[in-house]
């Protein structure tokens, strides 16, 4: 991927005390490159290259950083501004309800991002209406009732033999009379762009004047989803765009193509398929991602979502001194359900990228339980120190677990990889550290 290929290229330049105009133009020429295979669109390739050639080369030198480590900022501090600088956040209506009407082809995920979407709002205290405007596919209304239900978010539908302006225009006058301060109207797709859709979505802004609209593409699509987005905003004028699909095996380079190309921000990315997968986009964290510097501000964050702050805090420094016992894996395990899986955690702190090995590392729920089972049958002594667990003590675990000793032996083994993997991370992020000073 991207993220591989840019720390090759970096960690080149990382170790450098001095850096000529050829080494920058080594390097740039390779990073051209990485980003071109990414599929990022060429004519940004080509700005976003000069400007970070015109930049890094006979740059002033800070006293904290080498100059291969200021290669490296000003490259991320480029991609920060070429994915739109800080972060965008919805427009809200003065007077309420404020409309957000979503667009987007067949299939990029206008419907799941609507619920997701209606669920960050709730959980800030507003009161979102859920409007059914897809009258075309199949039980795609009953796709969002479902969303609805899940969520306990109504949803307004008047079937699908009305006009989507009607529906549209009832709900807001059902929301305005029901005090929903927040519509969230989930339009029609097609599979490809065609005029009777835009027409459409046209009458659909006329006649209810949406306070955003934002345009949900899929980012697996890479250029093409560049191309979508510049014709919908050249048709409906958008205020943002979601990106899907990004826990996918994307390229990376529709997140780093759509500002630049349309001028139009993402607002949110789409990390995952559960109803939780819906994270606000921050041009600066992604670029760290990019660039594989990991990204240990979300993880942080999305962990104190879900447990309180200190339990986040302790987690982290443990997670730094590689300091992790069965207790804290227990803890850990408990919370997955909500963080989402472990490989998409671990991904996030640094060095991490590269590690393939954790795709195989999610677990099933079903494994969650056993695992606290045999977890809870152990004493104390075998939680903090495993190594005691003979045989004997297997078996014993085993039955007060209602496992077998095969499931146990299996707990064990993974619990000694994830704390061998932490040790490695440990180490990788005080090798970063000593390089940063010793630099
Ligand atoms: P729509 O036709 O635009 O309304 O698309 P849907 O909301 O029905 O989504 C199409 C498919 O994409 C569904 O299977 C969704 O679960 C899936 N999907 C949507 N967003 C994401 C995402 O961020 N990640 C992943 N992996 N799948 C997603
Ligand atoms: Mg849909």
């Amino acid at each position: 991927g991207l993220a591989e290929k840019l720390q090759g290229i970096f960690k080149n330049l990382r170790g450098k005390g001095k850096i000529s105009e050829k080494d920058v133009t080594e390097a740039m020429r390779e990073i051209r490159m990485a980003l071109l295979e990414a599929d990022v669109n060429y004519k940004v390739v080509k700005d976003f290259v000069n400007r970070v050639k015109e930049r890094a080369v006979g740059v002033e030198v800070l006293e904290s950083l080498t100059p291969g480590q200021q290669v490296i900022k000003v490259v991320h501090d480029e991609m920060t501004q070429l994915m739109g600088g800080t972060q965008s956040k919805i427009n809200l209506a003065s007077k309420p309800p404020t409309i957000v009407m979503m667009v987007g082809l067949q299939g990029s995920g206008k419907t799941t991002s609507s619920g997701k979407l209606a669920r960050l709002f709730k959980k800030q205290g507003r009161r979102p209406l859920l409007v059914a405007c897809d009258i075309y596919r199949p039980a795609a209304i009953k796709q969002l009732q479902v969303l609805g239900e899940q969520l306990e978010i109504p949803v307004f539908s008047m079937g699908d033999k009305q006009n989507p302006v009607d529906i549209a225009k009832a709900a807001r006058a059902y929301a305005e009379n029901q005090g929903h301060d927040l519509m969230i109207v989930d339009t029609a797709g097609r599979l490809h762009i065609d005029d009777a859709l835009m027409s459409e979505l046209e009458n659909i802004k006329t006649n209810i004047r949406p306070h955003e609209i934002l345009l949900v593409v899929d980012a697996m699509t890479g250029q093409d989803a560049v191309n979508v987005a510049e014709t919908f905003n050249a048709r409906l004028g958008l205020d943002g765009v979601i990106l899907t699909k990004l826990d996918g095996d994307t390229r990376g380079g529709a997140a780093l193509s759509v500002k630049a190309v349309t001028g139009k921000p993402i607002k949110f990315v789409g990390m995952g398929e559960k109803l939780d997968a819906l994270e606000p986009f921050y041009p600066d964290r992604m670029a760290s991602r990019i660039l594989g510097m990991g990204d240990v501000l979300t993880l942080i964050e999305k962990a104190q979502a879900n447990f309180d702050a200190k339990k986040a805090e302790e987690l982290e420094r443990k997670l730094r001194k590689a300091e992790f016992t069965l207790e804290d894996f227990l803890d850990q395990i408990q919370q997955m359900k909500s963080m989402g899986p472990l490989s998409e955690l671990m991904g996030m702190l640094p060095g991490m990228g590269q590690m393939k090995a954790l795709k195989g590392m999610e677990i099933s729920e079903k494994d969650v339980k056993h695992t606290e089972a045999i977890i809870r049958s152990m004493t104390r002594e075998e939680r903090r120190h495993p190594e005691i667990i003979n045989g004997s003590r297997r078996k014993r675990i085993a039955l007060g677990s209602g496992t077998s000793v095969q499931e146990v032996n299996k707990l064990l083994k993974q619990f000694e990889q994830a704390q061998k993997m932490m040790k490695q991370i440990a180490q990788m992020q005080q090798g970063a550290k000593s390089g940063k000073k010793g630099g």
